[in-house]
């Protein structure tokens, strides 16, 4: 199972590439703070009740928590308030590389640091908006310098694509990702899902 000291690595990676655009305020949590390296049961309670308020009504999934619980390695709960936000860890993720366990602590710690307008207010929407934010957020997260055969690991290949065809098509809309992402300035995302 990763320890603290690997998430604080993976959350240093991403202000290592991304921490101009984050917010000061944001930077002091430390990764005790902000997460919890769950065991099978608090993993179960927590997937459950996430799963029925969030993750089912968004991407409108006909199938149970339970079809789903052994194959999500993390969640960051959709709170608005970064005081009461957290990162939850599967312990399924010990079946993964070290390199890979890194991958998905970024990408949920980018979740953790993503403006309540982008996450959860803009995923929460449906249709195509929360294969937009997982498209972003593994895009940010394969810029930390992950390799990028690890970017199928959560399933969000597609995703990463499709982001990354819209960012290579304007150079203005990486700024215009970064904006919306960490600090709420919206933008226009639909284009990435035609
Ligand atoms: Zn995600």
């Amino acid at each position: 199972m990763p320890t603290l000291a690997d998430v604080a690595q993976a959350m240093q990676a991403v202000q290592n590439q991304w921490g101009a655009y984050i917010p000061a305020h944001l930077k002091n949590y430390k990764a005790d703070q902000i997460t919890i390296l769950a065991n099978e049961q608090q993993w179960g309670t927590a997937f459950r009740f996430i799963y029925d308020v969030v993750f089912k009504p968004a991407n409108q999934f006909n199938q149970e928590a339970g079809d789903f619980i052994d194959g999500v390695l993390g969640f960051v709960t959709p709170t608005f308030s970064h005081t009461k936000r957290k990162i939850y860890i599967s312990p399924k993720v010990q079946g993964y590389t070290r390199a890979q366990q890194l991958m998905v602590l970024s990408h949920e710690y980018i979740h953790w640091l993503s403006h309540e307008s982008f996450y959860p207010s803009y995923y929460m929407v449906g249709g195509h908006h929360p294969f937009q934010v997982e498209g972003a957020t593994q895009w940010l997260t394969v810029a930390c310098g992950y390799q990028l055969e690890f970017q199928t690991l959560p399933a969000y290949l597609s995703e990463y694509l499709k982001t990354n065809a819209w960012i290579s098509a304007d150079k203005g809309n990486l700024p215009r990702l970064l904006a919306y992402l960490f600090n709420g300035v919206r933008t226009d995302l639909s284009s990435i899902h035609p």
